[in-house]
């Protein structure tokens, strides 16, 4: 039989009968009896039941009205066991009309459940943490409606303030590993930004408590929200004032995203529609974030998914506006580790520059934006540290080692002494690369090198000055098309790339055209999934197929080069014929901004990305027809090797330093020497120095690299006689090793070259 859902004004009434229990008397096992009792009634369920996790990922019956009372307590189910163990291992609802035939239903004799036909059942989260399961069930196998699953979840909001309490379960119970929470520890992430550090931990934001959940006056509760989010925009515009976000570039543009979404009005209309609810502000904003991270967070997209991090952000904004608190805690002394399960972008850009030393995230990504915000802020960051949350509390002393990616919690004096001294020789490293800013990249045999930067971001482009690198050796432009919410308009790439020329003054920036498709995918441009995406339709094969995206781009690089030099490469080109289809569009592109008199680039360099081996067979055609290549070693590996370049499995398995990746570029170097075109190597192996000496010592004279890359590649260079190093490396020709690494450490060793 099917039900009638249960209203917003039905859900108020049980909202407020929950109060009532809540502020009642008794302990909170009598509380929870008397809850259990009031939405089986409520929702017209014959059974209510709440699981509550303890230690060692286990769900407890905690309470029931409809199944076997002595089941209380003694019915365990562990996380992922069962349909009750699949809500609370996956953190979302299930509601199934005939849940026995379920593969995952798990039948407990003891609770008498087999009479029960259907199942609805909701996640108990607070601060992001499962805490337990709440469960209805009825006879009858009865399809609950969405309101009916809405309004389970508004309960098990309830809930999880009464398990919060520490009254049911003790809260260290519900700290996985609670056990080990003094002892020091090492834990490895991911390094996202580089850089050592030594700090106090300061747990980012600890969970805001809501204290009330059921507000008696929605229409009250609809004018606090209102003037909340008033106040939470102005807070962020003013931010946008300040000197260092002012100025165009990527923290700005990520601000202005993040106004988008505090203005967006299904974000607005889901909060007040839980208001009218029965919830008060902070709860519906609260409950707003559960439902969308429940939607949201079994995408693989990992776009998507950061978006889902600047919601988080926004939400604890916003509840901090409403209880009229919006300042970022004062961190506790100086020295600061912001240790955080995620951070949003402009809570980083909150924090006080001047006492943060690093950032250690049990989630992050090397594409969220609060890297990219860590990164230009030179902030040594760690990610994917798990664990740390349960492990650390505010106060505690912590070593970040973000080069490697490992983070020491309360280190023992002898780790301590040992970091302290790496820090030291990291820092005297670091002033003497600042110091060598001014000092060419010649050889001691006096050959020249270009060193260059890759960038992405308005924010890269400052590294030209700090560097005094030669120019921008590759810009990838699908970068700001990537952290936009839309597809950019000529007009709005004009002045991104006019911004980034002003920013390069003089020196030369080489634009690739956009690298979309494989892992790159815009959210606005395509969903096409695909198996082998690296090697699927991406970049010049996108751009070919869909000309009206590159002629868009070459009008706001023309337009953007207006009366100075301009490049232009293309990516991912494997045949000749693929070159000359993009030249042809912008020669197109060329000749209508000639036919409307707009000012020209004063001359146009052409070049292609190799990066697919075989386009180097067919250099020797290619390279009349073009000014300049650039070799992306990470692409060109990794179809060289048939090995994927972002799967963990084959990290290491071939190196870059092998007889045959080198005999292939110097197949490149060869070529482009025999026809006069330059050539550059923009590939990660460009900024590593072993890497770096290599291609020197085959006959590279330009490299482009992250900005962190120029000091120490500047030192090697300074440090080796290119000839010398030509003849051990013509030696080792043909040599059938696995990697020539240990061997060419060894002469660098020997030589004393700076690695
Ligand atoms: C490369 O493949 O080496 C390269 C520089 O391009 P991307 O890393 O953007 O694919
Ligand atoms: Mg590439």
């Amino acid at each position: 039989m099917n039900r009638q859902p249960v209203s917003w004004a039905g859900s108020r009434r049980t909202l407020r009968r929950l109060r009532d229990i809540m502020a009642g008397a008794g302990s909170a096992q009598e509380q929870l009896d008397r809850i259990v009792t009031l939405i089986a009634g409520d929702m017209v369920a014959e059974v209510c039941s709440v699981y509550i996790r303890r230690a060692g990922e286990v769900l407890e019956l905690f309470a029931t009205e409809g199944l076997r009372r002595d089941a209380v307590h003694r019915t365990r189910l562990q996380v992922g066991e069962g349909l009750v163990g699949d809500i609370a291992a996956h953190g979302r609802p299930l509601a199934l009309a005939d849940a026995r035939s379920h593969p995952l239903f798990a039948f407990r004799p003891e609770t008498g459940e087999e009479a029960f036909s259907s199942l609805m059942g909701v996640p108990i989260i607070r601060g992001g943490r499962v805490l337990g399961v709440l469960v209805v069930q009825n006879r009858t196998q009865r399809q609950y409606a969405d309101e009916e699953i809405e309004t389970l979840q508004t309960v098990a909001m309830v809930l999880a303030e009464l398990v919060a309490a520490g009254d049911l379960v003790k809260r260290g119970e519900l700290r996985p590993d609670a056990d080990l929470v003094l002892l020091p520890e090492r834990l490895d992430g991911s390094p996202l930004s580089p850089g050592l550090a030594a700090g106090t931990a300061l747990l980012h934001r600890p969970r805001v408590t809501i204290e009330t959940i059921v507000a008696e006056d929605p229409e009250h509760e609809l004018a606090r929200l209102a003037e909340a989010t008033v106040a939470m925009q102005s807070q962020l515009e003013e931010l946008m004032q300040r000197p260092d976000l002012s100025v165009a570039g990527e923290p700005r543009e990520i601000l202005e995203t993040y106004l988008m979404f505090a203005r967006d009005r299904g974000w607005r209309q889901r909060i007040e529609e839980a208001i009218r609810s029965g919830l008060t502000a902070e709860a519906a904003v609260q409950k707003a974030q559960n439902d969308t991270r429940a939607r949201m967070a079994p995408l693989a997209d990992a776009f998507m998914r950061e978006r889902l991090l600047d919601l988080d952000d926004l939400t604890t904004r916003l509840i901090q506006h409403l209880r009229d608190d919006p300042q970022t805690p004062t961190p506790i002394g100086e020295d600061i580790v912001i240790i955080a399960r995620s951070l949003g972008p402009a809570e980083l850009l909150n924090y006080d520059r001047d006492r943060l030393r690093a950032v250690v995230l049990e989630e992050g990504s090397a594409t969220a934006h609060v890297t990219i915000i860590a990164g230009i802020l030179a902030l040594p960051m760690v990610g994917r540290a798990t664990g740390i949350l349960s492990r650390i509390e505010s106060g505690d002393p912590i070593l970040v080692d973000a080069d490697s990616g490992f983070v020491y919690v309360r280190p023992g004096e002898d780790v301590h002494a040992q970091f302290t001294a790496s820090m030291r020789r990291h820092d005297k490293l670091q002033k003497r690369y600042a110091a060598s800013r001014d000092l060419p990249a010649k050889t001691r045999d006096g050959v020249v090198i270009s060193l260059r930067l890759n960038a992405g971001m308005a924010g890269d482009v400052q590294h030209l000055q700090s560097t005094n690198a030669d120019g921008i050796g590759l810009y990838r432009t699908e970068i700001p098309f990537m952290v936009r919410g839309s597809h950019p308009d000529v007009a709005s790439q004009t002045n991104l790339y006019s911004r980034v020329l002003e920013e390069a003054v003089d020196k030369p920036v080489v634009f690739r055209t956009l690298d979309i498709g494989g892992d790159k995918l815009l959210p606005h441009f395509s969903d096409i999934a695909e198996d082998n995406p690296a090697m699927g339709w991406r970049a010049i094969r996108v751009a070919l197929d869909r000309p009206a995206l590159l002629r868009g781009q070459f009008r706001a690089l023309l337009a953007a080069h207006a009366g100075r030099e301009m490049s232009v490469m293309f990516p991912m080109v494997a045949e000749i014929s693929e070159f000359v289809a993009a030249r042809r569009l912008l020669d197109m592109e060329v000749a209508r901004a000639v036919d409307r008199g707009a000012a020209l680039p004063s001359n146009i360099r052409v070049g292609v990305m190799v990066e697919v081996p075989a386009l180097i067979w067919q250099l020797s055609a290619l390279l009349p027809l073009l000014d300049f290549i650039t070799v992306g070693t990470n692409d060109l590996i990794q179809f060289l090797f048939a090995s994927d370049r972002s799967n963990p499995r084959l990290e290491g398995r071939y190196d870059p330093l092998s007889p045959a990746v080198l005999a292939l570029l110097t197949e490149i170097v060869d070529a482009c020497a025999a026809a006069d075109v330059p050539v550059t190597v923009c590939g990660e192996m460009a900024g590593r120095t072993i890497e770096a000496m290599v291609l020197v010592g085959l006959g590279f004279r330009a490299l482009s690299m992250v900005p962190g890359s120029i000091g120490p590649v500047k030192a090697m260079v300074r440090s080796i006689s290119s000839t010398v190093l030509a003849d051990y490396l013509a030696a080792l020709k043909g040599s059938p090793a696995h990697s020539l690494r240990h061997r060419l450490r060894g002469f660098a060793l020997d030589r004393g070259v700076e690695l």
